[in-house]
């Protein structure tokens, strides 16, 4: 059901950056040629992939076929990515060799996978690429969700360790040193497929385009006036769509992990997505959700899960030691915070909420 909501939330959120970014006047339809799309109208499309809802929007060329290459690009990300099918996923593969043998992957997948290793040693452990087997455990985002047995959970913690993952990019190949480890990429696939879906437009020539991977926004150039692209900032503690702030970006991405994403609820208690691999059980800190901004959408997802585990002290110590990565952090008493580089950018329209610095 939660599945489903996240669905429209995420339509909901596509369609406010549209209605902030097409506000640019467009010439009339001029054309008579039904398959000649008029010069001035963005062309978008959206698909189910990698589990959220893609949509991609092009302002400044008319050719769906540059779309529909970025999709299959997506599909080829999640074929191999993926935890549901073992006919094509290179994950599957290395969890099931686990404690076994190396296993010879793609080179998007030793990207991620070695981004993943990255953001787990940063983090000091709080993202753990192997954090596979409590995702598992809980089944969060599944019919299946439930609280785990605490016995259970605390077997499967033991299994939880980035530097047990053996990565090698000279034969491409990684390995997972005991058995029953498993690598969840779900933390940082989205991004690493945002930024692809981006180098493909601009090789093709897009100067103006808004990528959206269920929430992981990434924008290409500015508007079509020339002034940045207008994003709605995710309101938290309110499912549909409605925002709270507006932050101004050109040639960036907006990346949010919040624990309102995926979650449910038993004897009522919510339960997240976000799992701290010291417990087991979801992140518990004063994080309500936190949006990062920076270049490229993958370390926008490695840090935007990290910081959602690490809380909001930690959390913004972690942003401002990195270079060009800027958040902005909101918290369960609806205060928000947001890094010293957003000042001039970044503004609440909520008055529910208040701006901390
Ligand atoms: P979303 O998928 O909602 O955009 P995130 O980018 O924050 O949110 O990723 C959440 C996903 O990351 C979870 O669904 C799970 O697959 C994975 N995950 C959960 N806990 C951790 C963790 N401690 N470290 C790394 N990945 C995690
Ligand atoms: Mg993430």
């Amino acid at each position: 059901m939660f599945q489903k909501r996240k669905i429209l939330l995420i339509l909901i959120i596509c369609m406010i950056a549209l209605a902030f970014t097409s506000c640019s006047k467009t010439p009339p339809a001029a054309a008579s040629d039904p398959n000649q799309p008029a010069l001035g109208q963005p062309i978008t499309k959206s698909d189910f992939l990698l589990g959220t809802v893609v949509n991609i929007t092009i302002y400044d060329k008319q050719d769906e076929s540059i779309i529909n290459k970025a999709l299959d690009r997506i599909r080829a990300i999640e074929s191999k990515m993926t935890i549901n099918n073992a006919d094509t996923s290179e994950i599957i593969a290395l969890n099931q060799a686990a404690g076994t043998s190396a296993v010879k992957v793609s080179t998007d997948t030793f990207d991620v996978l070695e981004r993943g290793k990255y953001y787990s040693e940063l983090s000091k452990g709080r993202f753990d690429i192997t954090v596979g087997p409590i995702v598992k455990l809980w089944n969060i985002g599944t019919e299946e969700a439930a609280v785990p047995d605490p016995q259970v959970l605390l077997e499967k913690i033991k299994l939880i360790d980035f530097n047990k993952l053996q990565l090698d990019r000279s034969t491409l190949t990684a390995k997972l040193d005991e058995p029953g480890m498993q690598v969840d990429l779900g933390a940082i696939a989205k991004g690493y497929a945002a930024d692809e879906v981006a180098k493909i437009l601009k090789d093709n020539g897009v100067q103006n385009a808004i990528i959206n991977l269920g929430g992981n926004v990434l924008t290409i150039g500015g508007n079509l006036k020339g002034a940045p692209w207008r994003i709605g900032i995710q309101d938290p503690f309110n499912p549909r769509g409605e925002f709270l702030g507006i932050i101004n970006i050109t040639d960036q991405t907006v990346v949010t992990s919040g624990t309102y994403e995926r979650y449910f609820e038993e004897n009522g208690k919510r339960y997240h997505h976000i799992l701290d691999p010291r417990t087991g059980y979801p992140a518990d800190n004063d994080i309500a959700s936190v949006s990062i901004i920076t270049d490229s959408s993958m370390d926008g997802d490695g840090n935007s899960t990290s910081v959602l585990l690490l809380g909001l002290e930690e959390g913004m110590k972690f942003i401002e030691s990195q270079k060009n990565i800027e958040a902005i952090f909101i918290t369960y008493d609806k205060k928000v915070y947001i890094t010293s580089g957003l000042k001039d950018n970044f503004v609440v329209t909520n008055s529910e909420f208040e701006l901390m610095n």
